[in-house]
């Protein structure tokens, strides 16, 4: 097994195709792929040059400053054409396995409205292949347990919440809409009279995450306004009894990796500025999965249409401030 006490953050970026009305409206697809791992966003010089230099652009063409942009790294870049199953090997295959060994795993997508996080995180629940990583994490996870001794007991707990304007709100009982976070005996961050509800099966995970997806909706009144300004947060907790399993507290140390991330998550929850560490509701939640033997991924998610490259650029931005 690797070293628990080690953190590892890995930051992927996913470009999604461009939409209808973005090919109407006559976009220009502007990311260009270099290898798997970087990304150029700016546009090549010929799609900033009028026709009437058209003489002139054979010139430029030839120059090795083709483009304008500069390149962007990352553990791995996803063209548009990326099947959901690509997406989930490279991202959270792994971090499934080393869950069940005993490390915290999170995975979170990053992006402006419409670029693509829902589909990487959910996709459609019910479609084997246009399913997300969730709902594909969950069949890992039971298709482990299936696999395992019967004498080892596993309990798998699911919550389902939003942070909006640093509430939290539960997605399992829309009375719950301010709830706090607390401490455990450990020290361990978690969100207190969140709902837990026990699953036996996948098709009751993806029950559970419809009723909440459900629920999502029906308090809100401008679902634009509001998707843009909150995140939700799906946890799937498994427990596994009757043998010794792996402990990995004693582990726990912080990394510094853990303040960048942190830095990352912070303003991910409030916006924009620099928030404390410890007063975001975000981070601290997340606190226990970033700090010290956790398998992290970040989806960086972009729209690759030059109508939003401003956009674009400072979400990659983001993704590279925390690698
Ligand atoms: P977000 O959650 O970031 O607001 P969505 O995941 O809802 O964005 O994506 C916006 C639209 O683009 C949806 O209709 C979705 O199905 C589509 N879409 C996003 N990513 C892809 C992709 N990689 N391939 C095909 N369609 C995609």
């Amino acid at each position: 097994m690797a070293d628990p006490a080690e953190c590892t953050i890995k930051v992927m970026c996913r470009f999604r195709p461009l939409n209808n009305s973005e090919v109407v409206r006559g976009d220009k697809y502007i990311p260009k792929f270099q290898g798997e791992e970087n990304v150029i966003i700016g546009r090549a010089l010929i799609s900033g040059v009028s026709q009437v230099t058209q003489v002139l652009l054979v010139n430029i063409l030839s120059l090795p400053l083709l483009l304008q942009g500069k390149p962007y790294m990352f553990d791995r870049v996803f063209q548009s054409n990326t099947t959901q199953e690509q997406v989930y090997n490279a991202c959270a295959q792994k971090i499934v396995k080393d869950v069940l060994e005993g490390y915290n795993g999170t995975i979170f997508a990053y992006g402006q409205t419409s670029s693509g996080k829902t589909h990487t995180m959910e996709g459609n629940l019910h479609d084997t292949d246009a399913m997300g990583i969730i709902p594909r994490i969950v069949q890992d996870i039971f298709n482990y347990i299936y696999s395992m001794d019967e004498n080892l007991e596993f309990h798998i707990k699911v919550s389902y919440f939003e942070i909006y304007l640093d509430k939290i709100r539960d997605l399992l009982d829309v009375s719950k809409t301010n709830l706090s976070v607390h401490e455990d005996k450990n020290r361990v961050p978690y969100v207190k009279g969140c709902t837990e509800r026990f699953v036996c099966s996948p098709d009751e995970v993806m029950d559970t995450i419809d009723e909440g997806k459900s629920n999502r909706h029906v308090a809100v009144t401008n679902m634009n306004e509001h998707s843009s300004r909150s995140h939700s947060i799906f946890l799937i907790n498994v427990s596994k009894t009757g043998a010794e399993g792996a402990v990995l507290d004693e582990a726990k140390n912080i990394n510094k990796s853990l303040s960048s991330l942190g830095n990352v998550i912070s303003a991910l929850a409030e916006g924009s500025g620099y928030i404390p560490y410890r007063d975001s509701k975000m981070t601290r939640i997340l606190q226990d999965s970033l700090g010290g033997n956790c398998r992290t991924t970040i989806v960086i998610c972009c729209s690759p249409s030059s109508y939003n490259e401003a956009e674009t650029k400072s979400t990659l931005m983001f993704g590279q401030r925390a690698k």
